[in-house]
């Protein structure tokens, strides 16, 4: 099957009991027992397992190619879980420009559990080779990164990591898994914030892991989400398996309005920089166009005249919402330092968007109007 009859089929059967094509929400936390203490329908407790959240765990698995997932109550609760499946005095390579929050649960939430990590340019093999110790136990990589959309080699890194008996994760969150296959490309773990493009809408918040097979790190996983409980509501189950069913279509025009939106930042002589992988000025274009079916919805970009500038162009936007997250229907832009460390290395004059669905021309001409505006 295709992904996007996929997207529609997957996870959903019609409800036995009534006949309903959409499925019904159950809210129920407990399930009856047999007489004899046994489980019939195979749910116990909602905690640790609920029909909604069976559906959207298969639908995931078998969109990203593997052969189970596990859903979570956020991206970041799915990401505490892969650091919470090692072991004190586990080294972790992780990059540079990491997810902000990813990095604030290695550093300020596994900083006292003697969790060693190395961050390094993820894009530079010999930064990655050279950081390996004889305890390296994973090796985790985002990409495209935030903010400045950079690409990561994934199939150099996996390697690497299967020489050393590492496990490699991949945060496909910006991607999503219409357009990058991590399993192909010998990821081990695959990661989304299921709060951005799955969910598509802004309106739940999720997260999920899916693996190529199962093991002893995966039973591991699945003991931390029922025991750990960090799980999604049933509600939240069923919103994000009815966004999925759109999700192939929506990246489609997420990719093409995002294109001609670089485009037209790329020839603005008010504009720096454009940070877009599907412009072929991007440092790492060659990559991109090889693992990637197409480049996304996600551009960052640099305005002339610095941060007051940038604040300036964000006063005059209409149509753009000056929020931070991605992935919805609408477009979002934000200035990212701010929200950042004050440490931060992005640029203090640069915007990141996430491209929505409305038209083109639309987010053109009020990005045209706001930099016109401009001093
Ligand atoms: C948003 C995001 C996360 C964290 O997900 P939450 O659902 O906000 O907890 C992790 N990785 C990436 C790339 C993200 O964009």
């Amino acid at each position: 099957m295709q992904i996007e009859t996929l997207a529609i089929h997957a996870g959903r059967e019609i409800d036995p009991a009534t006949g309903a094509v959409t499925p019904p929400i159950h809210l129920s936390t407990t399930f009856e027992r047999a007489t004899d203490g046994s489980f019939p329908q195979g749910y116990i407790y909602t905690r640790s397992d609920n029909p909604n959240r069976s559906a959207l765990e298969s639908c995931l698995a078998q969109l990203e190619g593997g052969v189970s997932a596990l859903a979570f109550s956020s991206g970041s609760a799915a990401t505490m879980a892969i650091f919470q499946a090692l072991k004190t005095g586990d080294h972790v390579i992780a990059p540079l420009d990491a997810y902000y929050g990813t990095a604030q649960i290695l550093n300020t939430l596994f900083g006292d559990w003697d969790l060693q990590v190395t961050y390094v340019d993820m894009t530079d093999l010999t930064q990655v080779e050279a950081a390996v110790r004889s305890n390296t136990q994973l090796i985790w990589i985002e990409t495209p990164s935030n903010p400045l959309l950079r690409i990561t080699d994934i199939r150099r890194i996996t390697t690497l990591a299967h020489q050393i008996n590492a496990l490699c994760v991949c945060d496909n969150t910006w991607a999503t898994p219409i357009l990058q296959h991590p399993f192909e490309l010998g990821v081990d773990l695959s990661l989304h914030s299921t709060t951005k493009y799955l969910g598509g809408h802004s309106d739940l918040l999720g997260g999920a892991i899916i693996t190529c097979r199962e093991d002893p790190f995966w039973n591991r996983l699945k003991e931390i989400q029922r025991y750990g409980g960090a799980v999604p509501s049933p509600f939240d189950c069923w919103l994000l398996l009815r966004g999925i069913q759109t999700l192939p279509y929506r990246m489609r025009s997420h990719c093409d309005n995002a294109e001609q939106v670089a485009d037209y930042l790329a020839s603005h002589p008010r504009i720096k920089a454009v940070h877009y992988p599907g412009l072929k000025t991007h440092s790492n274009f060659a990559v991109a166009a090889q693992q990637m079916d197409r480049f996304g919805g996600m551009l960052s970009f640099q305005v002339q005249d610095g941060k007051e500038a940038a604040f300036d162009l964000l006063a005059h936007l209409q149509i753009f919402r000056r929020a931070t997250s991605l992935g919805g229907v609408e477009s979002l832009i934000e200035h990212r330092a701010s929200i950042e460390a004050p440490n931060t290395k992005t640029p203090d004059d640069l915007l990141r968007v996430s491209i929505g669905l409305e038209h083109p021309q639309d987010l053109i001409e009020d990005l045209d109007q706001a930099i016109r505006q401009l001093p």
